[in-house]
Parts: C-alpha cells; sequence; structure tokens
C-alpha cells in the first residue's frame, strides 16, 4: 500500500483482543497471586504477620473467586470460594488456629495450587461477548427524498433542514435505487405513484426492507390512502405511512422516531471494583453492548468521578479496601443528587443475608460474579431503562421533552455557581410566542400544541449540548446557555427566531404561519437568578411592545 493506509479494526474485534489480553494477564499472574495468599496464610499462622492481616487474606481469597471464574478457571473459582466460606464462617481468628481449621484451609490452599497447576481456560468469554448484540451502525442523518413532484420535494428538504437532517432528492426511483445501494442512508421518504410505473415505489420499498442493505427506514408519504396501497406497504415491511398533503410537524415527528433523534445518546455506567482486570472486563463487556463506561479500582475516588461523570448506574463490588461497597453505596445516597441512581453490586457473595446487609446501605440490586456477559448487559439495560424513564418523568415537560419549569431555575442556580467559580458569562433567554392566544382560538388547542413542540424541536436541533433549554410555562421558554455572552446569545436566538417565522404549519388543509419573540441578558447584567430572568423578561416585554418577532437585549 503505498499510501500507507491501515485498515482500521473493528470494534467486535477490538473487545475480543482486549479479552484475550486480560484472560492471558490473569494466567500470567496466578501463580504469583496463589503463593502470595500461601505466604500470607503461613505468616499469620505462624505469627511473624500481626492477625489483622487476616483481612487482607480474605479479600484475596474473596478476589480470586470472582476473577477466576470470569476468567475461565471455574474449578479454581469453586475452591476459591470454599475458602472464603471457611474464613467467613469462623467469626473469632482464635479458632482459625484450631488444629482442625488448620488442617481444613491447607487442604483447600493445596488443592488450589494443584488446580492452578493442571488448569486449562475454559469457556470462551470472546464468544460470550459476541453474542451480545451490539447496537446497529448510525447512519447518521441523511435522508433520501424519492419525490417526482419537485417542489413538494423543496418543501420537504427545507423543512428537514431546519432541524438538521442533510437531505438528497431523486426525482426517479432508478437514481434512488441506485444510490441507495451505493451510500445508504437512515431513512426514504418515498413517493409510490411515479410515471415509471404504478408500482415501482412499493417494488423499492420492498427491497429496501427486505434486504438491499440493513438499517433503512422506509417512510411513504402518498396521495394514496385507500386500504390496498396501505396493505402493500404493510407487507413490504415499511417503517411508517403518511397521506399527502402532510402535516410537516407529524413528518418531523416520524422522521426523529426512524433516526431515533434524542435517543441515540450512551447510558453512562460507573464501575467501582479494586480488581483492575475485572472492572475492565466488565467495561470491555458493555462498551461493546454501546455503553459508555468509566472505571474505578479506588473506591476513595468515586465520588469524585460521579460529579463529572454522572452515571446513570453505579456497578459496585462489595469488598474493597479503604472503604466497602455497602458503605460506598450509603455515602453516595447522602448527596440528593444521586437519589435515584441505581447502584448494583456485583460480588462473589452469595449468602442472601450478607447480600441485603451490603443494600441495607442504599444498594439497589445485587449480582454474583462470575456473571456471563448477557446476563450482566441484559441487567445493566433494563435497569438504565427504567431509571432514565423515571428521571425523564421527574424533570421533563410531557409535551415537549424539554426541562421543566422547577428544573430549568434548578439547572440556571447550578450553571450561575459555575460561572462565578470560573469567571464566564452565563446568558439567559426568555422566549414567547406571539399572539399564541390567537393560533388556539382559530386552530384549536392540539394544533397550538403542535406548534409549542415545534418551537421545542427547533432549540433542541440549533443549541448546543451545554444549553439548557427549558419549557418555563405555557408557551414560554427559558433557555440558558453557559460560557456565552448577551451578544452570541442573542445572535443564536435571532437565527432560531428567523426560522421559525418560516416554518409552515397546518390545520384541516389550510396553512398557517407563527412568530416569536425574545429577550435575552447575561450574568454579568445580573448576578443572582431571579435579577437575571427578570431583566431577560423586561427586554422580552419590549420585544412584544416593539411589534412582535423580534429579539431585544437586556
Ligand atoms: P403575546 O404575543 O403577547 O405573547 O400574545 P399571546 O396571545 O401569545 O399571549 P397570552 O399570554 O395572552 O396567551 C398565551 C396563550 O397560550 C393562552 C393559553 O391558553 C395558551 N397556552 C398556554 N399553555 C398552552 C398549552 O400547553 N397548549 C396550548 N395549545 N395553548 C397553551
Ligand atoms: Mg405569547
Ligand atoms: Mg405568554
Amino acid at each position: 500500500m503505498p499510501y500507507g493506509i491501515v485498515p482500521s479494526m473493528d470494534p467486535k474485534a477490538r473487545v475480543a483482543q482486549r479479552l484475550l489480553q486480560l484472560r492471558e494477564e490473569f494466567a500470567q499472574g496466578l501463580h504469583e497471586r496463589l503463593d502470595q495468599i500461601g505466604d500470607l496464610w503461613c505468616a499469620i499462622r505462624d505469627g511473624t504477620a500481626p492477625p489483622e492481616n487476616i483481612e487482607e487474606l480474605k479479600r484475596s481469597v474473596h478476589s480470586m473467586a470472582g476473577n477466576a471464574g470470569t476468567f475461565g478457571y471455574p474449578g479454581l473459582g469453586t475452591l476459591a470460594r470454599m475458602l472464603n466460606d471457611l474464613f467467613d464462617t469462623i467469626a473469632p481468628q482464635r479458632e482459625l488456629l484450631e488444629p482442625e481449621t488448620r488442617a481444613q484451609v491447607e487442604r483447600l490452599l493445596c488443592e488450589l495450587q494443584n488446580e492452578a497447576a493442571a488448569a486449562q481456560p475454559t469457556g470462551d468469554e470472546t464468544s460470550a461477548i459476541l453474542g451480545v448484540a451490539s447496537p446497529p451502525p448510525s447512519r447518521g442523518r441523511t435522508i433520501y427524498i424519492v419525490e417526482d413532484d419537485a417542489a413538494l420535494a423543496e418543501d420537504l428538504s427545507l423543512h428537514l433542514g431546519y432541524y438538521g437532517y442533510k437531505t438528497r432528492v431523486f426525482p426517479t426511483i432508478v437514481e434512488a435505487r441506485e444510490q441507495i445501494i451505493a451510500c445508504p442512508p437512515a431513512l426514504v421518504i418515498l413517493d409510490l405513484v411515479f410515471d415509471e410505473g404504478p408500482d415501482v415505489g412499493l417494488k423499492l420499498a420492498r427491497e429496501i426492507c427486505h434486504g438491499v442493505t440493513e438499517h433503512i427506514a422506509v417512510l411513504i408519504l402518498s396521495v394514496r390512502g385507500d386500504f390496498e396501497a396501505r396493505l402493500q406497504a404493510v407487507r413490504a415491511n415499511v417503517s411508517s405511512y403518511l397521506i399527502k398533503p402532510v402535516d410537516m410537524a407529524t413528518l418531523i415527528e416520524r422522521v426523529d422516531e426512524l433516526c431515533c433523534v434524542g435517543e441515540n445518546e450512551p447510558y453512562r455506567v460507573l464501575i467501582v471494583d479494586d480488581s483492575r482486570p475485572l472492572a475492565s472486563f466488565y467495561a470491555a463487556v458493555l462498551e461493546h453492548a454501546g455503553l459508555h463506561t468509566r472505571v474505578v479500582n479506588d473506591p476513595l475516588q468515586a465520588i469524585d468521578i460521579m460529579g463529572e461523570f454522572e452515571p446513570e448506574l453505579v456497578l459496585m463490588d462489595v469488598y474493597m479496601p479503604g472503604c466497602n461497597g455497602a458503605e460506598l453505596a450509603a455515602v453516595i445516597r447522602q448527596q440528593e443528587a444521586y437519589h435515584s441512581t441505581p447502584i448494583v453490586f456485583l460480588s462473589s457473595e452469595i449468602d442472601p443475608d450478607r447480600q441485603l446487609a451490603a443494600m441495607r446501605g442504599g444498594g439497589d440490586d445485587f449480582l454474583t460474579k462470575p456473571i456471563s456477559a448477557v446476563h450482566l448487559v441484559s441487567s445493566c439495560i433494563s435497569r438504565l431503562m427504567r431509571a432514565r424513564e423515571m428521571r425523564r418523568l421527574i424533570t421533563r415537560d410531557s409535551l415537549t421533552r424539554l426541562l421543566n419549569h422547577s428544573s430549568g431555575t434548578d439547572r440556571l442556580d447550578a450553571e450561575l455557581a459555575r460561572a462565578h467559580r470560573e469567571g464566564l458569562p452565563v446568558a439567559v433567554a426568555m422566549l414567547d410566542i406571539d399572539l399564541f392566544k390567537r393560533v388556539n382560538d382559530r386552530y384549536g388547542h392540539p394544533t397550538g400544541d403542535r406548534v409549542i413542540k415545534t418551537v421545542a424541536r427547533l432549540l433542541l436541533e440549533r443549541l448546543r449540548k451545554s444549553d439548557s433549554p427549558c419549557r418555563y410555562g405555557g408557551e414560554e421558554f427559558l433557555v440558558i446557555l453557559p460560557a456565552t455572552g448577551k451578544e452570541a446569545a442573542a445572535n443564536l436566538v435571532d437565527r432560531i427566531r428567523r426560522d421559525f417565522s418560516g416554518i409552515r404549519h397546518q390545520h384541516r388543509g389550510a396553512y398557517f404561519f407563527a412568530s416569536l419573540s425574545a429577550g435575552v441578558s447575561d450574568s454579568t447584567s445580573a448576578g443572582n437568578p431571579s435579577a437575571l430572568i427578570d431583566r431577560a423578561d423586561a427586554a422580552l416585554y419590549r420585544a412584544k411592545l416593539a411589534g412582535r418577532n423580534r429579539v431585544e437585549l437586556g
């Protein structure tokens, strides 16, 4: 290869390679770790080490019980667990030195050594992981519009463009088909009737949905609303069907659903485990399933990292040096922000009473090591889905999915505090739909609701990830823009205002346009949250007085 192009390794192969490496590391360190356990035991037994060292011994044996099974040595795992149980059942250390107990410990240690010498790793975690479904590859936000009505195609492109979609228009089936195969989009919006023939649209839909390429959604947009056409579309396996003339708000909503907009942010999982190889193993498994992970090996650092990573689930070992899992869970629960963050213990502890005791501090569930890759992923994902949904219900407005009033003001407090620490300004904009009462009176409340949703969707599209749009009241929105001055914020809001005024709304075949006004201020003009909102509100009032459909600085 003259230009030295190195083929990039596919993610599955990378995870498989990482796991093989972890298994090898475990195998290489195995004898040394067993020797350490043996030495520690002899020192305690002979009195050359202080009796407190029994705790370290227990931890090492416990960790061996958890690791060995995971890395393909189930026999070793079972023996280590027996030794672990033996240590656990003997509460006072004196009993450990009873001749009978000593003999039992030494027999198990000897069996462990023998097993390690003879054992070949079994079970292939690599293939188990590859059996875990990984998320479909994202095709981004490119949409092909297959439509022979040039004016409609242009109108669709314009409106989809407002919401961040890239479009390409194909006036014939032949051209579209070629391009879909060569460069698959996320979605095809497809007309049914073409000069090329009455059935060519459906034929293409069938081809796309039954195999030309995977993961392309098809949305039919047709004048035909008859049962036969709809049935044919169902049989072709198309994702969605809309009738012309199309209501843009409905179309955008469907397109967002089909392209998974707003749902593609990966779940965040914090893994707290003092065993580096195990933590890396869990991280590799979860990453392969499309989750984001952060590993903490020292439990004392977990809280700091939580503040920065904002995990949606914490997966935690129980027995760790410095601070055990139950204690760490209790410390996490002391903080209001983490009251509802699920904490799942993952430990080789199998005694139900001890599991319950560990959970009393604030854990939600207990998984036992060794755990299969598929089980780990599905346990985490089902909890993550529920936790995210619960959080959404509490903090978000149901119509627009933006932050609700109280979460919006909480966010403003937090952003102002941060801005104060970092010495950066925070801009705030108050937006209000113009003459909205008239929209409701003329077109009805449901149509009014759709206009409100359109503003919300446009805000989500145009703002940065760090900005927070909130539904402050009925048709009023608060936008918080960290690290931004009011002039820059006003420019951005003005572009949103301009584009919103170009969006065509529809009610029973009639079209109408709406507009919004905004007031913008920033933290250099007012330091506390309510004064800042008041200034933006006063500027909004001036924008209304000056004729609406404009942005004023305050
Ligand atoms: P201005 O340009 O001065 O803001 O005029 P306006 O008509 O928009 O202002 P006004 O505050 O008088 O009216 C707001 C209307 O918004 C009144 C209320 O019925 C309506 N509204 C509030 N919440 C909702 C909602 O969730 N859905 C719908 N459809 N309408 C709502
Ligand atoms: Mg209004
Ligand atoms: Mg109002």
